[in-house]
């Protein structure tokens, strides 16, 4: 049997069609109640990012945030006062960040954040201001006003670690510290073993081309190189240290040399 539809009728199809098919979409991958990506969506998402800083030599923030104090909410206001708090807050750290970051609901009244192509110091600023900002709202409904504060911790890509387990543990970590010092913060994560971690990946390179290249000379030059032979042993950066700080900001770049090699060969134009 042929039907015959008018175009009105044929658009209307389509379109309805489209919207269930794309709700469908929104349903699986975001959180219900704040419209944030889910947690396993963050995760595969998180992941791709990862893949594209290291393709396009990119740093990644990856940011952790539990409000502080929350169970009371709920104890004394009421869940549904608790669902306002959360969705509020999500709207507050999504207001925050740039359309491209990625920003999840990771749990209860948790938040993961991943700020794409930022370092540390810029994140920090970003971080700062979501932490203040949770800080001045005033949550009201009905005449029941609360103040909240919330804790984070704050991990990057590459230096801290290049796997999204290590980085959202990290990142964990700070948060922790954070609590520990009574919440309405953000912690930096940073563990000596990461130090030493980063340290190798980014500067050890630096550091025997320093060496070598000083190792016949007179007695001062030797002095030096005892100077950075100490600084190594200590697991200290070199940033301040004349002549090898030159050396660091030339290389500190150089992240595809192998941290595992025992030796690498070096050739310089000038000798
Ligand atoms: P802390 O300062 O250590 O973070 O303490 P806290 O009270 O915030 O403790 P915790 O993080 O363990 O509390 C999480 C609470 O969040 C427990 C759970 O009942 C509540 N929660 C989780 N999901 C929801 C939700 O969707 N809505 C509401 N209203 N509450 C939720
Ligand atoms: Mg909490
Ligand atoms: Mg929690």
């Amino acid at each position: 049997i042929k039907q015959t539809y008018s175009f009105e009728v044929l658009c209307d199809f389509i379109h309805d069609k489209a919207k269930r098919l794309f709700d469908k979409y929104e349903n699986a991958i975001k959180d219900g109640l704040t419209g944030l990506l889910n947690h396993k969506t963050f995760m595969d998402r998180a992941k791709q990012e990862i893949e594209r800083a290291r393709r396009f030599q990119h740093h990644l923030v990856f940011l952790i945030y539990d409000l502080d104090k929350f169970k009371r909410i709920n104890d004394t206001l009421g869940h549904p006062y608790g669902d306002y708090v959360i969705g509020t807050t999500a709207k507050i750290i999504k207001d925050n960040v740039r359309s491209i970051d990625l920003v999840a609901r990771y749990g209860g009244e948790e938040f993961a954040v991943v700020l794409v192509n930022t370092n540390t110091e810029s994140a920090m600023m970003v971080a700062q201001r979501i932490v203040d900002n949770i800080a001045d709202y005033n949550f009201n409904i009905d005449d029941k006003e609360v103040n909240m504060t919330i804790s984070s911790g704050l991990s990057e890509y590459p230096n801290d670690s290049d796997t999204l387990s290590d980085l959202i543990q990290f990142a964990d970590e700070g948060l922790y510290k954070t609590k520990d010092s009574g919440g309405n913060g953000v912690t930096i994560y940073h563990s000596i073993a990461n130090k030493w971690c980063a340290f190798k990946r980014t500067y050890c390179f630096v550091i025997l081309l320093t060496i070598s290249s000083i190792s016949i000379g007179n007695g001062e030059e030797t002095n030096q190189k005892n100077i950075a032979i100490h600084h190594f042993m200590q697991g200290e950066f070199l940033l301040n240290q004349g002549n090898y700080a030159l050396a660091v900001l030339e290389f500190q770049d150089a992240l595809s040399i192998d941290p595992n090699a025992s030796t690498i060969h070096v050739s310089i134009a000038d000798g």
